[in-house]
């Protein structure tokens, strides 16, 4: 390992080199892209930021905002308002009956990871079994559930917008198991009369897996009815639904889009 190292150092140098200096690398005789500021190649292109990853897959990048990491409930209160209470666990937060959380800081477009997990006993079925949620905007719920070889309507299903649309696939791990979900959204605009402009969109990765590309919500999520807009804030709380079930969630991490 160690003869290796000059060569690493010298690889690094010109990864961070070429992310600082451009100019003497680029062209400046190539055609116009469309929009015609950069050229192809473009020398004076200025490089996008630096952003150091985390140390392992899943971990926060040094520009997310850490919303849940394993050691306290700052950050989140009750949906009612006052301190969340779940309970703590082995680096987790569990759901306990204490009603739904929320963030304390509101949040619009964003990119969101959530680790979570289904209790490893198995209790009850369909939508009694692991159920939970994550509620972006505190309205627009990516559904949470034990889906592992568990029937229940497929917009219900975990990773389902839900009474919405169903994901593309069910890439659920089984009961106890950690999952992942890797959420892009972006919030719905209005009008200044309320007219919905555009409507929020989700992308979701499950366990790494696409099942969700930028597909449209139809409206804030309701049990039982066809979900609708109503105008609300470009900022407003995640939530983490207590369904009843002592689902945990651990390693929440939000990066706010512009
Ligand atoms: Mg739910």
């Amino acid at each position: 390992m160690t003869r290796f190292s000059p060569l690493f150092s010298i690889v690094s140098t010109l990864v961070v080199a070429a992310g600082v200096v451009a100019a003497d690398v680029g062209y400046d005789d190539t055609p116009l892209l469309p929009g015609g500021t950069w050229r192809v190649h473009d020398g004076r292109r200025p490089p996008p930021p630096v952003v150091r990853p985390g140390r392992v897959p899943g971990a926060p990048p040094a520009d997310a905002v850490v919303l849940f990491d394993g050691t306290n409930l700052d950050g989140w209160e009750t949906t009612k308002g006052g301190p969340a209470r779940w309970r703590l666990v082995d680096g987790a937060m569990e759901v306990n009956g204490t009603g739904s959380i929320r963030t304390t800081r509101g949040f619009g477009d964003c990119q969101l990871h959530v680790e979570w997990r289904a209790p490893a006993e198995v209790e009850s079925s369909s939508q009694g079994r692991g159920n939970s949620g994550v509620f972006l905007m505190g309205r627009y719920e990516v559904q949470v559930l034990d889906s592992y070889d568990n029937v229940t309507y497929a917009d219900g299903q975990a990773a389902a917008m839900y009474g919405q649309r169903p994901p593309a696939v069910n890439v659920c791990r089984g009961p106890g198991e950690w999952q992942t979900y890797d959420i892009v959204f972006r919030r719905p605009r209005f009008a200044d009369d309320g007219e919905v402009v555009a409507p929020a969109r989700v992308t979701v990765l499950h366990n790494g897996v696409l099942v969700h590309d930028a597909a449209p919500f139809l409206g804030a999520t309701r049990h039982k009815e066809v979900a609708r807009y109503e105008p609300h804030d470009d900022a407003l709380p995640l939530q983490l639904q207590d369904h009843g079930n002592p689902v945990r969630f651990r390693n929440v991490w939000v990066r706010p889009l512009d």
